[in-house]
């Protein structure tokens, strides 16, 4: 289960100066200058060519025993709607083996990018099922507050959840996890909203982290974080003590923030178990849990039981326990969708 990807920018490392990658590597996480340098890939874009990018890696999902994914896709004055058209094409090419859910996110900001909110209301409009928001970006307060609010606005209209990237720079001042949660429960969305990254959340006092960790528990805002993708994270443990659900994201396949990546989600969470310092037994089935069932429940997929009428969803593994799988983190013997037998070793079945 992938609950976040950026799935419009794999494969586009080769296309950029490292220097990107390099600023939003840097301890002091300067994401600001990354993504201003990662914007220019974007105006190559055409639908053929995230088309022929994306799709590959959707079948090495598949193959890795992925059956719901949320991509994002930048929805933009650079990208316009290009991304999330291909993303909707991919979607509908790929429905019998695997449930993609497109996420309209404003990658360049609402305020700091006039037009991208007319294009996020026209990709809901066009079939896109969640709205996406970036309200760090935004210069001041008042401005990420107003970001938030048009976001919510949107998702109102068109009854969709909301999935927003909070707090991912290494700023400690940074507040936009803490609006989003507020802002949640106020509109009675509880349970329809997603955290991403929230990177600044290891640098905030730990008075001020109980703090949103009790606001997000009581939003039920679910966090995704992405350890292995950048040099900060969330502050898982602290966040799962307060009863937040707390899944772990593929974020980035060989782009302009993250060279590696393939859509293993036992990979993942291998890497996610060395930067958390997670090994016991029981660290491990938690970490498990964060790439199969918590992110089932943070994206709205039915999933997690095996009984009578539940979904014939099934991921085969051969090895005999689930720190086994996370040591071999290999391809599974079989994945079933929906009753279909999608891949078998590691091979797409047609
Ligand atoms: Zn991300």
């Amino acid at each position: 289960m992938v609950a976040h990807l950026h799935l419009d920018k794999v494969t586009t490392a080769d296309r950029l100066s490292p220097e990107a990658l390099a600023a939003y590597q840097r301890g002091s996480m300067d994401t600001r200058r990354s993504i201003k340098l990662a914007s220019k890939v974007k105006e190559g874009y055409s639908e053929k060519d995230v088309l022929s990018r994306a799709r590959p890696l959707v079948k090495e999902a598949i193959r890795y025993g992925v059956n719901a994914m949320r991509a994002f896709a930048d929805t933009d004055t650079v990208s316009e709607l290009r991304a999330v058209r291909a993303m909707m094409a991919l979607r509908r090419e790929f429905s019998r083996m695997i449930a993609i859910q497109v996420v309209a996110f404003p990658q360049e900001g609402i305020e700091t990018d006039p037009g991208a909110e007319e294009y996020v209301e026209r990709a809901m409009e066009e079939g896109a099922d969640v709205v996406g928001g970036i309200p760090w970006l935004e210069r001041d307060a008042a401005k990420q507050k107003l970001h938030i609010d048009k976001m919510f606005a949107i998702a109102r209209k068109h009854s969709k959840s909301i999935a927003m990237l909070v707090d991912d720079a290494g700023d400690k001042s940074l507040r936009t996890l803490e609006m989003l949660a507020r802002k949640t429960a106020s509109e009675g969305m509880e349970g329809q909203v997603q955290a991403c990254h929230a990177r600044a959340m290891q640098l905030y006092p730990d008075a001020y982290a109980r703090k949103v960790a009790r606001l997000c528990k009581r939003a039920e805002v679910g966090v995704v974080s992405s350890p292995h993708t950048g040099p900060l994270h969330a502050r898982i443990d602290l966040l799962r003590r307060y009863g937040v659900t707390v899944a772990l994201g593929q974020d980035d396949c060989s782009d302009a923030y993250y060279p590696f990546g393939r859509c293993n989600m036992l990979e993942v969470a291998f890497l996610a178990s060395h930067i958390l310092r997670k090994m016991t037994p029981a660290d491990v089935e938690e970490l498990y849990d964060m790439v199969t069932v918590n992110p089932a429940r943070i994206i709205g997929s039915e999933t997690g039981t095996i009984s009578e009428g539940s979904p014939a969803d099934l991921v085969v593994l051969s090895e005999r326990g689930v720190t086994e799988a996370l040591a071999v983190h290999g391809r599974p013997t079989a994945v079933v969708n929906r009753g279909i037998l999608v891949s078998r070793n590691g091979v797409e079945e047609r």
